[in-house]
């Protein structure tokens, strides 16, 4: 083994053992493209083969056997998309039937002259004892571990076990890993090496703390770095103009919160910098951010700049183009929106090109590559976490004066501060920690469907009876206004839960909607017209032509519609005021963040609004449910969510790039005030980039899908 020249492991992967060009391939679409991608495919559990039994010992449950396997065949079962493989194991006491479904690779894993471990539940079926489903190690590995055995998720055809022999083939190989930060010298290859080929458990925690370290250390780096990057860049300056802004605010419907005061007052205070502002504005749902970005908007324009605003949906461009138009109407703001259903395109954006608009408002379609601003000084994002940083990269080009526009996104999804100091440790942040005056806390429910009848029912008939906040133009009920959330278009869509928290998809089923199924958009409104004859009951899905889903919209908003049956599309910052009742149907399928999200949808005036989370009753509610009735503050349950669930789900729903965290967990506290009190050690010398030329590559990496600017 060579010592001084350390392996390179952002080498390909195929310069291991083992891996040839076909599995380079399958590992490649996995997203294993380095050496140092393969070693860090961390387990995701481990199997505990510690003190198997022998076969005649064997009683009902979860038992550990060793033995060899024969027999084995796979065979159709009647039932469709199934298949069964059985065989027996034997080892020197008896013979058990083994019964894997759907797992065909069984029959190429084994052979027959060695011996296995296994792992499964021993369980009488059909008559028959059987072990069900075990899973099995090859017994010299799982002895070389002490009985503990790693488990990898599978990729494109390559099994744990796959993997294992991989990682095993390349064994020798981990005393070449170089170290990667300025800690004990080996710790690094020595945590990788007892993740991948543990011995107790101790040891897998103290190694995965370690890596959960190096993580974090990357981010809170390439933040630090970015924000460095930042810094330097060049951006036109936007002075305070205090007598229009007075002007502006006057002329507002209501007085502004003090939350709002202070970040327009941060805000205004970044653009006067010469250095691109990179903020994010922060406020719970229904806080007012867009009075917020209005007044952004209005500034930088009384400066000469151009401003884009760009929405995640169609539907939210068009509301803010309403609303921020309603705002600036007076104030001499040329406004226009751009979407992909805008009409003479190619005149509106020659009038941008030409400094003849002052404020567009879009979505993706305003970055297609020929929309060019002739002097864009603002960049307004509305929930950030939906767009891809490439498409904030490409906006970012389209100033040919060659500064930075001013970056100011908003979220309404909180962000708990462990992530705000690592993930988002380059932005500067305002947050708007308080409701306009006169909000009443949104009364939240759990029910079971079957109570609906007795419980929700006559509340929504009320609601639709009760006098609505604005002008009910056209309305039967002349009241207020309902959302019904189902999740499914239609019957036989199968709804994927997975990324919010639910833990399989959802085949919608035929026929009556009782029990956990979930029933769909069109067929509830069927039914909901059937309960509320005298109501105007709509429905809305993603999946509708543009233009119809305007329409409908439109029409809730102006109070004709009274029951709003829809799926999710409605969730982020949809705004009718009069809207005061929201019915969460199968609400247990949801994350917290994007149920909190869905119930902000109402209580935006200032009557007393109610949510609805409709469960099956099967089971106990979850935790999230309960959280959710009994609080209302976002920035309480992103925490509790970030307890709830793996940091990689939040990650996720923050999609903040591509990144994923592999191992830290963003509850970690204590880790990451360690990480980022080293970082600030680290950066204090400049040499340390040179130095460390490996985490200079990795965090190039992160920083080109984190930079804002
Ligand atoms: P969000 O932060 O969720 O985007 P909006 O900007 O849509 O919230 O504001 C929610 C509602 O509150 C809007 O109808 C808006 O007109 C109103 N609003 C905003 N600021 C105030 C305020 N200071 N006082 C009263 N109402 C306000
Ligand atoms: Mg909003």
């Amino acid at each position: 083994m060579c010592y001084n020249e350390a392996m390179n492991l952002l080498d390909s992967a195929e310069v291991l053992k083992g891996i040839g060009p076909r599995t380079a391939e399958i590992l490649k679409k996995a997203g294993i493209k380095t050496v140092r991608d393969f070693f860090y495919n961390l387990p995701r559990d481990y199997d505990n083969y510690e003190q198997p039994i022998s076969i005649a010992e064997m009683r009902p449950g979860k038992v550990v056997i060793r033995g060899k396997i024969d027999s084995l065949s796979t065979k159709k079962a009647r039932k469709r998309n199934l298949t069964i493989t059985e065989g027996v194991i034997r080892d020197s006491t008896g013979a058990v039937r083994v019964v894997w479904f759907n797992q065909n690779y069984r029959t190429r894993q084994f052979a027959p002259e060695k011996d296995y471990y296994f792992m499964g539940t021993y369980e009488l079926k059909f008559g028959r004892f059987q072990l069900t489903s075990p899973s099995a190690a090859l017994a010299t590995d799982v002895e070389i571990g002490g009985g503990l055995t790693p488990i990898y998720v599978a990729h494109g055809g390559l099994k744990s076990h796959d993997f294992r022999r991989l990682i095993t083939a390349s064994k020798d190989r981990f005393a070449e890993i170089p170290d990667l930060l300025p800690v004990k010298p080996g710790v690094r290859r020595e945590s990788l090496y007892k993740v991948h080929f543990p011995e107790i458990m101790t040891d897998i925690n103290v190694a995965r703390d370690y890596l959960a370290y190096e993580e974090l250390f990357e981010l809170i780096l390439a933040a630090k770095l970015n924000r460095r990057e930042n810094e330097k860049l060049k951006a036109e300056v936007v002075r305070f103009n205090a007598s229009k802004i007075r002007e502006f605010v006057a002329k507002l419907p209501f007085k502004l919160t003090n939350a709002q005061r202070l970040a327009a007052w941060e805000i205004f205070q970044n653009m006067e910098q010469g250095t691109p502002m990179n903020r994010l504005l922060q406020g719970d749902v229904g806080s007012g951010k867009t009075v917020v970005a209005a007044m952004t908007a209005y500034e930088a324009v009384l400066a000469g700049k151009q401003v884009a605003l760009l929405a995640p949906t169609a539907i939210l461009a068009e509301q803010h183009f309403r609303g921020i138009s309603e705002l600036l109407s007076g104030f001499g703001v040329q406004t226009a929106l751009l979407t992909g259903a805008t009409k003479n395109k190619a005149k509106l954006k020659k009038q941008i090109a030409e400094q003849g608009i002052d404020l567009v408002i879009g979505t993706h379609a305003l970055l297609t590559d020929d929309t060019e601003f002739k002097k864009l000084g603002l960049v307004i994002i509305d929930e950030q976490h939906r767009f891809g940083v490439e498409q904030r990269q490409k906006l970012m080009l389209k100033s040919p004066t060659g500064l930075a526009p001013h970056l100011l996104s908003m979220t309404a999804t909180p962000i708990p501060r462990s992530l705000q100091l690592t993930i988002f440790g380059d932005l500067d942040i305002s947050i708007l920690n308080e409701l306009p005056i006169g909000r009443q806390p949104i009364e939240t429910k759990i029910i079971t469907e079957i109570d609906s009848q007795e419980k929700l029912y006559p509340k929504m008939q009320e609601i639709m009876r009760m006098a609505p906040d604005k002008k009910g133009r056209g309305n039967k009920m002349h009241g207020q206004q309902i959302y019904w959330i189902c999740k499914a278009i239609e019957d036989g869509d199968t709804v994927s839960g997975a990324t919010r928290g639910a833990k399989k998809d959802i085949k919608v089923k035929e026929g009556h909607n009782g029990g956990s199924e979930i029933t769909s958009v069109k067929k509830r409104c069927k039914q909901l017209r059937e309960i509320f004859p005298k109501a105007t009951v709509e429905f809305l899905h993603g999946k509708m032509k543009p233009a119809d889903k305007d329409a409908v919209m439109e029409r809730f908003a102006s109070g004709e519609i009274d029951i709003l049956v829809s799926t999710t599309v409605v969730e982020v910052g949809v705004d009718v005021p009069n809207a005061n009742l929201m019915v969460i149907e199968n609400a247990d399928a949801y994350g917290l963040a994007q149920l909190h999200q869905l119930r902000g949808r109402v209580g935006r005036g200032s009557a007393k609004a109610y949510c609805y989370l409709l469960t099956s009753g099967d089971t106990q509610p979850s935790r999230r449910l309960r959280e959710l009735e009994k609080s209302s503050d976002g920035f309480h349950l992103a925490e509790v969510d970030l307890k709830l669930r793996g940091p990689g789900e939040i990650y996720g729903v923050l999609q903040h790039g591509a990144m994923d965290l592999r191992i830290a967990s963003l509850s970690d506290t204590k880790i990451i005030a360690k990480a980022q009190k080293d970082v600030s050690e680290f950066l204090k010398n400049p040499d340390n980039m040179l130095k460390y030329s490996e985490l200079a590559e990795i965090i190039s990496k992160y920083q080109q899908i984190t930079t804002l600017n």
